[in-house]
């Protein structure tokens, strides 16, 4: 029976408990397939002084809840911000620590970015992030790998206000946002180092006109419970 076991051990490579674990990357959701007329408002490369406090003010006189996409080296210089969005309500996703762009980078290079805001947040006491936008939207396997390996949910968007470009009227910003609004639409905006008042004003005037038009606003993990399967098995 000296076969079998030489059999066995030629065997055992193909066996698929001893192949190494190839993990797969990360998806980038754009948006939430979802019949119901629910978006997600995000802003990314915050929290400023300047910006982030008017635009949690609207969020909060409105009574929604939006996704704020945290760079690590701002939030630190600014942690009563982050707490402000924290106490009211708004969920925390991570937009990395240096806001570095994930293309081409090593994979231990992308995974110091990524841990470094988290143990950043967490000990400003926001809870682990498990959403991650990619810093001007770029990305590879290698990223998209770690980030999927890191357990995180790699959002991207489907309405860009281009709101950071800062040649765009406040109303310019609310026409786009408006003409592509669809049920699930993840919407991309600014409060960064960069921003300007246009989106502050576009925000005031989008919020309760999107409500009034009988859109319901909320954070993109709640957005992303009301996906629909797309192969429901009965
Ligand atoms: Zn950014």
């Amino acid at each position: 029976m000296r076969w079998l076991s030489y059999l066995l051990v030629a065997l055992l490579p193909w066996f698929p408990l001893h192949r190494p674990t190839i993990s797969r990357p990360a998806p980038v959701i754009k948006q939430v397939l979802t019949t119901q007329k629910v978006v997600a408002l995000t802003f990314d490369d915050g929290p400023t002084r300047t910006w982030t406090p008017e635009i949690l003010k609207i969020l909060k006189e409105n009574h929604v809840r939006a996704t704020f996409f945290v760079v690590g080296s701002h939030a630190i210089q600014r942690p009563e911000i982050l707490k402000d969005e924290v106490d009211a309500g708004m969920e925390i996703g991570s937009h990395g620590y240096q806001h570095l762009t994930l293309r081409q980078k090593d994979a231990a290079q992308v995974k110091r970015e990524i841990e470094q805001n988290e143990e950043l947040l967490t000990s400003l006491g926001v809870p682990k992030p498990t959403l991650y936008r990619l810093p001007g939207g770029a990305s590879d396997a290698t990223a998209l790998r770690v980030l999927g390996d890191m357990g995180y949910k790699v959002i991207g968007w489907s309405v860009d206000t281009r709101d950071w470009r800062r040649r765009f009227s406040a109303s310019q910003l609310v026409e786009r946002v408006m003409k592509q609004v669809e049920p699930g639409a993840i919407i991309i905006f600014h409060d960064g180092p960069n921003s300007s008042k246009a989106t502050v004003d576009a925000v005031k005037t989008l919020v309760p006109d999107l409500i009034k038009s009988g859109w319901k606003l909320d954070t993109v993990s709640q957005l992303l419970k009301l996906e629909r399967m797309p192969h429901h098995v009965s």
